[in-house]
């Protein structure tokens, strides 16, 4: 996907839930434990499609992450929309991600290369 050059997020390191200006533009999936929707950035117009997904472990306790991927055009949207799990949209650069627990709360951050998501992965 093309980089939201455009986008003030793109220049942060980290984003926290405040810089969010968004405005919900569709849903296109939601259960219990996933949704997916797409959303508007109120400031410059940039389109983000957004995966929410909690997973329990076997303490019930829960992690939830958040997946922010820059879209364009309506065949980016279906693209994404073909990759029925969150792994599969790990490929996607750029993304911003974050993940949460009942305890924490992380900003987000980009993921802009195959080498930030390495650190990504190693930091679970
Ligand atoms: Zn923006």
């Amino acid at each position: 996907m093309k980089e939201p050059l455009r986008c003030a997020l793109w220049k942060k390191s980290t984003v926290g839930l405040e810089d969010l200006n968004f405005e919900s533009v569709n849903v296109f999936n939601k259960t219990t434990h996933i949704k997916r929707d797409l959303f508007k950035c109120r400031d410059c117009g940039q389109l983000y499609f957004h995966e929410w997904y909690e997973h329990m472990d076997f303490n019930h306790d829960a992690y939830m992450y958040d997946t922010y991927i820059p879209v364009e055009t309506e065949s980016d949207i279906a693209t994404l929309l073909k990759n029925k799990s969150t792994a599969d949209l790990e490929k996607f650069l750029p993304q911003l991600h974050g993940s949460h627990t009942n305890d924490t709360d992380d900003s987000l951050h980009w993921i802009r290369t195959d080498a930030d998501r390495e650190a990504n992965i190693a930091s679970f």
